[in-house]
């Protein structure tokens, strides 16, 4: 099966990208992972992205795309994969979609981790992190102790970019980026909007559904 997982920060993406590869033993394709690993084995696709990176430059998609393809080509994926961090944009799915051509491969399926917006914020501000030892702690699911206090008896501060205002321009770009994105893939009749504002077993349950 090969799959692509979307979803705001704080949806819980990475957590159900996890859980999803184990149950249907696919691969799971991160490009942020596989950016690192080909450019520490020096591939020919790592080499061309350090080059960039090593001068500032965004990779271009055509690089990025060649990395994808490389790395689906090999054979742990040739049971299936969830490519989870790209395509972000409309020319770069226009571009898999065309690697995925050349490939004689076809995608069952976009995930697309929905989570309200309100909810995300609440995760997202609800951060703390100790002073003293760096502990992180949440005011809703992941309570200290005592308020304000870490066990180590430093004290709980809220990082600046995770502020409503910080958060909320973060989701706004999310949005504004990813909501073309979603229209393309609604087109192809291939997109599976999932509620992600759930138990994470259940969140699960509604991907299975969605793509079995
Ligand atoms: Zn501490």
């Amino acid at each position: 099966m090969k799959l692509l997982i979307m979803g705001p920060p704080g949806a819980g993406k990475g957590t159900q990208a996890e859980v999803l590869v184990k149950e249907l033993q696919i691969t799971h394709v991160s490009t942020g992972d596989m950016f690192r690993a080909a450019i520490k084995e020096g591939t020919d696709m790592g080499k061309k992205a350090k080059e960039y990176m090593d001068k500032g430059e965004l990779v271009p998609d055509s690089v990025v795309v060649g990395m994808v393809k490389d790395r689906i080509s090999q054979p742990d994926c040739a049971k299936g994969f969830l490519l989870d961090g790209f395509p972000r944009t409309v020319a770069q799915a226009e571009a898999l979609d065309e690697t995925f051509k050349e490939l004689g491969i076809k995608a069952d399926g976009v995930i697309n981790i929905d989570v309200p917006r309100e909810r995300l914020m609440d995760r997202l501000t609800g951060r703390r992190i100790c002073r003293s030892c760096g502990a992180s702690y949440h005011v809703i699911f992941n309570k200290p102790e005592e308020e304000g206090k870490c066990k180590c008896g430093g004290e709980l501060y809220q990082r600046s970019d995770d502020n409503e205002v910080a958060v909320g321009n973060r989701l706004d770009i999310y949005e504004a980026q990813t909501q073309p994105l979603i229209d393309y893939y609604a087109k192809q009749g291939i997109l599976k909007n999932i509620n992600g504002d759930q138990d994470i077993k259940n969140v699960l349950a509604d991907v299975l559904a969605s793509v079995r």
